[in-house]
């Protein structure tokens, strides 16, 4: 409550927000759940409860389902003018712009993350994500289609939206998840069900305010908090939703995955990762060594994205290592309200035990740490930022997504080595090249099977940017104009002459 955060000194906005319980939105309705539940969220930084959240389950999911159903039918956002609804869009864009200190400061209490990088990363992608996909909205087209014969027939396709969905998000980065999710549905017409993660509620549950602000009619978004197991999995299972999109851990992928087989709903899936990056001795060495402590430490390696596998051409091995640990070092954990901290708690309790669970299990096996190693302070979840090395391709911590701010650093001697290791993994959802030689660079990229390549960056997002996963990272692309694919179906219509 706002004893949590009354020594934060956070605008009144924030503060006023957590004085009440928040509850659900179904149908344009601030409800209770049917069951009278709440669950409680936390602050990573102190463990504290924040406010108290309604707890949706199976029958709440049924009725935000049932709302986004007869939304979709009635059609007062499938049938409105695509200019109109991009332009809705678009204002949802704008307020969010217009709160966006509120959202940082939301993304802080809820997850852990500095304030500072919420302001300049989280809440500017969503507002950026919204206006691309607002854009959109008047320009999904299909195609004449030329047949073999031609005169005999006249063909064509339309894309129309594929109807009601279900979305599941995870607590890394709850805002952007939301917009990830809502904009392609949105600017193609879809109507929705989200769930937001339980470790962070709140910053989705203000969203759905600012959606009803923008003008977008009720029903079209419903969102409704609980937990995995309940809500989420009775989400991913109703026969009445047409397509499931979750990003999370690849186990729950799969679940997700067999709860869809029932109606064969469409899937789209955003999964996890153990992203390589890798770094040759002709690159400019500091260049190299700050991006590859930003690729696994930016958001506290919570990142699905992140590049927790750093391959370090051997001549230089120990410079990168030496320049990565420093860096490490450097970085200051505390609470994400102080305008020092470059890295907050990690997001829960849960997560705090797994990441000091892999980072025990390293040790253990041999590895050794040349910065961080273990858990910060005993108050919070902070942990601190490691880096590992002796490491052998057997461990735990080389093969597994950690989730944390944990990098493992590995030598190598040529091309062929290095592409052989970074595909040695069950996930393809990112990697890195840092090289002065593009050709080297280009080859390489060619050779690594993941859905992204950065050379000499790392981490860099936009809404145009298709981002998504090969192998057990997932299923489809979410952003630019790949992900209108996974919200819309063809029709082929065929008129005979
Ligand atoms: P998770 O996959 O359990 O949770 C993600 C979302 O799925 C949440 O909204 C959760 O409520 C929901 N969920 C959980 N079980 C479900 C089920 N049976 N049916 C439907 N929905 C369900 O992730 P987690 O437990 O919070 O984190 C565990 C690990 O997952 C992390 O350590 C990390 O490795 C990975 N992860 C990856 C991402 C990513 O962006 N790819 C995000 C979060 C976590
Ligand atoms: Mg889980």
């Amino acid at each position: 409550m706002a004893t949590a955060i009354s020594s934060v000194g956070l605008e009144d906005k924030v503060t006023s927000f957590m004085k009440k319980d928040r509850k659900m939105l179904i149908n344009g309705k601030w409800v209770e759940s049917i069951s009278g539940k709440t669950f409680p969220t936390y602050n990573p930084a102190t463990g504290e409860v924040l406010v108290r959240v309604a707890e949706g389950d199976r029958e709440d999911i049924d009725l935000a389902v049932k709302a986004a159903r007869a939304a979709f039918e009635a059609g007062p956002w499938r049938k409105m003018s695509p200019s109109d609804r991009g332009k809705a869009i678009w204002r949802l864009g704008d307020l969010l712009e217009k709160n966006l200190e509120e959202f940082a400061e939301l993304e802080m209490l809820d997850n852990g993350k500095p304030l500072k990088i919420a302001r300049v990363a989280d809440v500017p992608l969503a507002v950026d994500l919204f206006r691309y996909m607002a854009g959109w909205a008047t320009k999904i087209e299909g195609n004449t289609i030329p047949f073999a014969k031609p005169g005999k027939y006249f063909a064509y396709t339309v894309r129309e939206p594929i109807g009601v969905v279900g979305q599941v998000i995870p607590w890394n980065f709850p805002l952007l998840m939301a917009a990830w999710k809502l904009g392609p549905a949105l600017a193609t017409g879809c109507c929705v069900v989200l769930k937001p993660a339980e470790q962070t509620p709140l910053s989705a549950l203000r969203l759905g305010e600012l959606i009803q602000e923008a003008g977008i009619p009720d029903g079209v978004v419903n969102i409704v908090p609980g937990y995995g197991e309940t809500a989420g999995a009775a989400l991913a299972a109703h026969p009445d939703v047409d397509k499931i999109a979750f990003t999370g851990s690849t186990e729950v992928g799969k679940m997700i995955l067999q709860a869809a087989a029932g109606n064969l709903k469409k899937v789209s899936l955003e999964l996890g990762g153990k992203s390589p990056n890798v770094v040759f001795a002709d690159g400019d060495i500091d260049q190299s060594v700050a991006g590859a402590s930003m690729a696994i430490f930016f958001n506290h390696g919570q990142c699905c994205a992140a590049g927790s596998r750093l391959y370090v051409e051997k001549s230089i091995f120990d410079k990168v290592v030496d320049g990565v640990s420093e860096q490490a070092k450097k970085i200051k954990v505390g609470p994400g309200w102080e305008q020092s901290s470059d890295m907050g708690p990690l997001v829960s309790e849960e997560q705090l035990k797994r990441v000091c669970g892999y980072l025990e299990s390293g040790i253990s096996e041999g590895a050794k740490a040349t910065a961080g190693g273990q858990r910060k302070g005993d108050k919070g979840y902070f942990v601190e930022p490691t880096v590992l090395v002796n490491t052998t391709e057997k461990m735990k911590v080389v093969k597994e997504e950690i989730f944390g701010p944990v990098v493992v650093a590995i030598p190598f001697s040529d091309t062929s080595e290095v592409v052989q290791k970074a595909n040695d993994n069950i996930y393809g959802l990112a990697s890195g090249i840092w090289t002065k030689d593009l050709s080297k660079a280009h080859k390489l990229a060619a050779q690594i099977r993941a859905g992204t390549v950065w050379i000499n960056c790392y981490n860099v997002f936009d809404a145009a940017l298709p981002f998504g996963g090969y192998k057990q990272s997932g299923w489809g692309r979410e952003m630019g104009h790949d992900a209108l694919e996974m919200y819309t179906e063809t029709k082929a219509v065929c008129v005979g002459l």
